[in-house]
């Protein structure tokens, strides 16, 4: 399977400096939980946010995504990028945004229905099929969200260097 970010004009920046790829439990069994070292997890109901120790490359990145075919749905996504998901009691409320912070957007973003279908697998796969699934385009808040997580990560990963 070709994979369009080898011509990533930031050196595939997103797998480079791993921050917070929401992966259920599957996928953490299949691609994560051997690498575990390399990573800091934090489980949100029954799903997971991971990052890379010291904003370091996805332990499956080597020059370039090592299980690129069988990548978990948050990279496939890209770049579409989920926003908020809120579990409630039997439902699932989840936003999704496109990740414009990618230089090739133009060339990779697909249409959103195939976005909203990936998701909503995902979300199936992750709560099961009874679970009443909604989800949404969303670019304002889930955008500002999306920015503001990323500018405190960041914050936090200087602030940890400057501690070493
Ligand atoms: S999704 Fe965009 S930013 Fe990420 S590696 Fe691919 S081209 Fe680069
Ligand atoms: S699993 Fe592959 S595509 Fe996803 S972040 Fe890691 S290296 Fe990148």
């Amino acid at each position: 399977m070709s994979n369009p970010c080898l011509k990533c004009p930031t050196n595939q920046s997103c797998c480079r400096e791993l921050n917070g790829l929401t992966i259920n439990y599957a996928e953490y069994n299949r691609h994560f939980e051997n690498k575990i070292t390399h990573l800091t997890v934090s489980r949100k109901g029954k799903l997971f946010e991971i990052s890379s120790l010291g904003n370091g490359p996805c332990p499956n990145w080597d020059q370039q995504c090592q299980v690129y075919g069988n990548r978990p749905m948050d990279c496939d996504l890209y770049p579409y990028t989920m926003g908020k998901i809120f579990e409630g009691d039997g439902e699932v409320y989840a936003t999704y945004h496109s990740r414009t912070e990618c230089p090739l957007t133009n060339q990779l973003l697909g249409p959103r229905e195939n976005a909203e279908k990936l998701i909503r697998n995902f979300l199936e796969n992750t709560y099961g099929e009874h679970c009443k699934i909604t989800v949404r385009y969303d670019e304002g808040a889930a955008r500002i969200y999306h920015l503001a997580r990323r500018a405190a990560s960041k914050a936090k990963s200087l602030l940890v260097g400057d501690a070493t």
